[in-house]
């Protein structure tokens, strides 16, 4: 990315919703369960497994984190009627945390009650730092609780990550490692590419160490060759994610060599985070997006 387009990149949250939504359809499975599932047979057709992610985060009260507890019981239903090679994946926030840690687990409890009557599994994903501690703390409750079922995600961009990985070591958890999308300070995260690629395979090695499950949750090629080398002899033990919408061709090259590979599948009708962020670290999208939207403010079309 230039430095004008990452200049033009923070500039994203003023472009108008229709342009964002035109720009970012390819990430975003629909509106709907039923487009959700459709997305999921057709990557399961071709190898690759799923995670379902109901878009919704902030919640300002208990009911709308009810709605959308609702919605992953529905998709859950769904994935085991239906018998896609799914699991969901679920934000915090969106399921109460910022109103009160104990909804936030009772109903993060509800999934994977649920999830673990039809086999399947709950992948908590990591927001800001401001989540972190009390995102881990009921994840260990539910393990500790007996539910084996449910999986974490750590962000190799935070400097806490390595003795975060330790302190998980005693629940051989399941972790899907990620560079980390939320914007922090230095003072916590690494803020240069090369540290937060050091951490991410610093992370990766002690989590192979201390016997977890690992999903590598990157699309940096750079990443993958490293982690490919890591997982030579890990059959079972780890699987690589990716989002949908990028690197499809990627993603395809590893199932026809052999790895298991997740695809990220978020519906519905709250794309409009979501979709920034994506373009945000799109390197060819987001200056492409902005410059048609400053050209469109200042009168010149296009
Ligand atoms: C399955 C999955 C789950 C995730 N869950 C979380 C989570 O719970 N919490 C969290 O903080 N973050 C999460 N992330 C996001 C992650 O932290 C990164 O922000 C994101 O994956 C980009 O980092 P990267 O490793 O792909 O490297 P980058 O350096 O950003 O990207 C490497 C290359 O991939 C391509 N690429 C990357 N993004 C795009 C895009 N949007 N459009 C087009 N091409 C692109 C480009 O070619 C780019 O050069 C998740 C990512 C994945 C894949």
């Amino acid at each position: 990315m230039t430095l004008l387009d990452r200049a033009i990149v923070r500039l994203l949250p003023a472009v108008p919703k229709p342009v964002v939504q035109l720009f970012s359809e390819r990430y975003i499975a629909g509106e709907t369960l039923h487009e959700a599932e459709r997305v999921v047979h057709r990557l399961n057709a071709k190898g690759k497994r799923a995670t379902i992610d109901v878009l919704g985060e902030d919640v300002t009260n208990p009911e709308e984190a009810q709605a959308i507890v609702q919605a992953y019981v529905d998709a859950l239903d769904s994935i085991a009627e239906q018998r896609l090679d799914s699991n969901i994946s679920v934000k915090p926030t969106a399921l109460g945390l910022d109103l009160a840690i104990e909804l936030f687990h009772d109903n993060l409890e509800i999934l994977v009650s649920r999830a673990q009557t039809y086999g399947t599994f709950v992948r908590i994903d990591m927001e800001d730092s401001s989540t972190t501690d009390d995102t881990l703390h009921t994840y260990r409750r539910l393990r500790e609780e007996g539910h084996e079922n449910v999986g974490v995600v750590l962000q190799s961009h935070l400097r806490r990550t390595y003795d975060d990985v330790r302190s998980l070591a005693d629940l051989k958890p399941n972790v899907r490692l990620c560079k980390g999308i939320y914007v922090e300070p230095p003072s916590i995260a690494f803020t240069d590419d090369d540290a937060i690629r050091a951490n991410f395979l610093r992370c990766l090695d002690a989590l192979l160490e201390i016997g977890a499950y690992v999903g590598i949750a990157t699309h940096d090629e750079w990443l993958i060759r490293e982690s490919l080398e890591r997982v030579e002899s890990r059959e079972g033990r780890y699987e690589f994610q990716m989002l949908l919408g990028v690197r499809e061709r990627r993603a395809t090259e590893l199932v026809a060599e052999g790895h298991p590979l997740r695809v990220y599948v978020p519906y519905g009708r709250h794309w409009y985070q979501y979709s920034l962020r994506r373009l945000q670290e799109n390197p060819a999208m987001a200056g492409t997006v902005a410059r048609a939207t400053v050209g469109r403010m200042l009168g010149r079309g296009g």
